[in-house]
């Protein structure tokens, strides 16, 4: 028997209706470069994205084209996000921090024909552009908005598009290979907000109440979906612009009066050094919470945010694949009611799955991994808003498992409560007499040091041992730790043979372009070190 409910297609107009509708009046906040703010509201918003959805057709753009984006975090980057894809269209996020010939290759691959430039952007659209297949180029607060001018949104027809069609499209940074295109559709960006919105407990549980400040730049991983979430709860937004400095944004969430915040932990170690250094100057008293994700956020980030300025971390993990977010941290049962230090033990672990967020681990010989937060095996991920393969990049296939699971490439325990806990990345883990090691604890632990501001652990060749670790470390301003203290300072918390056998301290740890740490940089650097000496 069939059940008889509507086949009701799951797009995005359906956002776009409700935010103009439902949330005229809520505002959406931007700092502009030269500091100042401007502001407006979802049913500008409406008016602006339907306008931008009507001009592309003039412009002769056809259903399932890409147009691309160059472009910080601000109001025109968000109509984007709406406009685009309600127009039939592909939104596809360029990383401006993207090396050029990266830049070339993925607007290329992808087939982009118009993209929508930040002005401050233009020279390094200048520097790839001819390579790619880009015809129209359309200037924030120039070009653009006299294509906007040339549309009127009530000519704005929903394009009654198929749930399954594509929606966005966004290159994974990849620290190794060729960029690999992930292709959201209108469902899977639907159900992906719905399972955001649900928010576990500890989750992000926003409503319409809120104000937003999402650091994570929209040219990361779909923003997190924070356009799209913000658009269904009728939250209001503030978009930093290209300001991402510690102050920039401790002045922009008194200001607005934001309630949450998001982002990547690098941001968060700017804004902790600057709470640390100033005492009292920023009352943060309205904020409920800063998802921090995209990497690991050390332990003793974590306890400092919450022990010497009152703020709780939400802590979560995905991947681009996952549109991205996959699993929030939660406190489940008397958790809630535990003391800190448990708690904290809890909300360092990667979280449990959002709802239809399907995980298992396998080790290498495919077997399921027991819970018991000490065996380690590669993460496997289904559900309806994971990838089920990359845009004209068959080669990759086998990053999907012959029964439709997605292998991350996460190298993870589980522990008991099913919660995630990583312990590395396929490539970065170390395997030391052939046992793993694993650098993220190690560089977590480093960074919990008082002299050290970053630390990365990579692995390098060992004749007797194949692979041993060798921390690389970035001081404190007018500090320093010689080997010796910093081996002392790991020594109680980790067995012996996992402690580096050699430190070198370096200015600054190369990132990649969204600020995670490149091991295969460091790894050329320090390849040749002899990993016994100290
Ligand atoms: P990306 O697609 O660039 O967002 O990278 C996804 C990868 O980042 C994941 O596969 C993890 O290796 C890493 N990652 C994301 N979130 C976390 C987290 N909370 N803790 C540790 N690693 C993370």
């Amino acid at each position: 028997m069939k059940g008889l409910m509507m086949d009701y297609q799951l797009t995005l107009p359906t956002f776009l209706r409700r935010a103009e509708t439902y949330f005229p009046d809520k505002q959406i906040v931007t700092r502009l470069p030269d500091r100042s703010f401007h502001r407006y509201t979802y049913r500008d918003l409406g008016r602006r994205s339907r306008q931008l959805a009507v001009a592309l057709q003039k412009l002769g753009l056809e259903r399932g084209d890409r147009v691309a984006t160059l472009c910080w975090n601000h109001y025109q980057h968000n109509e984007c996000y709406l406009g685009i894809p309600c127009g039939g269209f592909v939104l596809h996020t360029l990383n401006l921090r993207l090396h050029p010939a990266d830049l070339a290759y993925i607007a290329s691959h992808a087939g982009d024909r118009a993209v929508v430039v930040d002005r401050a952007l233009l020279p390094l659209l200048e520097q790839f552009r001819g390579e790619t297949p880009i015809e129209h180029v359309l200037v924030v607060e120039d070009s653009y908005e006299e294509l906007l001018a040339t549309a009127d949104p009530d000519e704005w027809r929903d394009p009654e598009l198929d749930e399954n069609e594509a929606a966005a499209m966004c290159y994974t940074s990849g620290t190794t290979g060729r960029p690999k295109g992930v292709v959201y559709s209108h469902r899977s960006t639907v159900l992906h907000t719905l399972g955001v919105a649900s928010g576990a407990p500890l989750g992000l549980a926003l409503s319409e109440e809120d104000v937003f400040l999402p650091v994570v730049p929209m040219f990361h991983a779909n923003a997190w979906g924070y356009p799209y979430l913000a658009a269904m709860m009728g939250a209001n937004l503030v978009y930093p612009g290209p300001h991402l400095d510690g102050e920039s944004l401790l002045d922009a969430f008194v200001q607005e009066r934001v309630t949450w915040t998001a982002g990547v932990p690098t941001i968060w170690l700017g804004i902790l050094a600057q709470l640390d250094a100033n005492p009292g100057k920023w009352d943060l008293s309205h904020m409920k919470g800063m998802l921090i994700g995209g990497s690991a956020p050390p332990r003793a980030m974590i306890d400092a945010f919450k022990q010497r300025h009152g703020l709780n971390v939400v802590h979560g993990w995905g991947m681009t694949e996952t549109s991205p977010v996959a699993s929030v941290s939660d406190l489940p049962g008397d958790l809630r009611h535990a003391d800190w230090e448990k708690q904290l033990d809890y909300i360092s672990l990667q979280g449990l799955p959002l709802p239809f967020v399907e995980l298992r681990a396998r080790d290498s010989e495919g077997k399921d991994v027991p819970w018991d937060d000490r065996t380690m095996g590669e993460l496997e991920i289904r559900g309806p808003w994971v990838a089920s393969g990359y845009y004209e990049t068959p080669e990759q296939a086998d990053r999907w498992t012959e029964d439709g699971w997605f292998k991350t490439g996460d190298i993870v325990t589980l522990h008991p409560d099913g919660f995630i806990h990583i312990q590395d990345r396929t490539k970065d883990v170390i395997k030391s007499g052939g046992e793993w090691i694993s650098s993220v604890e190690l560089e977590n632990a480093l960074m919990g040091h008082p002299a050290v501001a970053e630390a990365a652990v990579i692995g390098i060749p060992d004749e007797k041992w194949f692979e041993r670790p060798l921390g690389v470390v970035v001081m404190r301003p007018g500090q320093s730790a010689s080997p010796e203290e910093l081996r002392e300072f790991l020594a109680p918390n980790f067995a012996k043979w996992w402690l580096p056998d050699r430190f070198e301290v370096v200015e600054a740890i190369p990132k990649t372009g969204v600020g995670k740490f490149k091991k295969t940089e460091l790894r050329e650097m320090f390849v040749d070190a002899p990993a016994q000496a100290t």
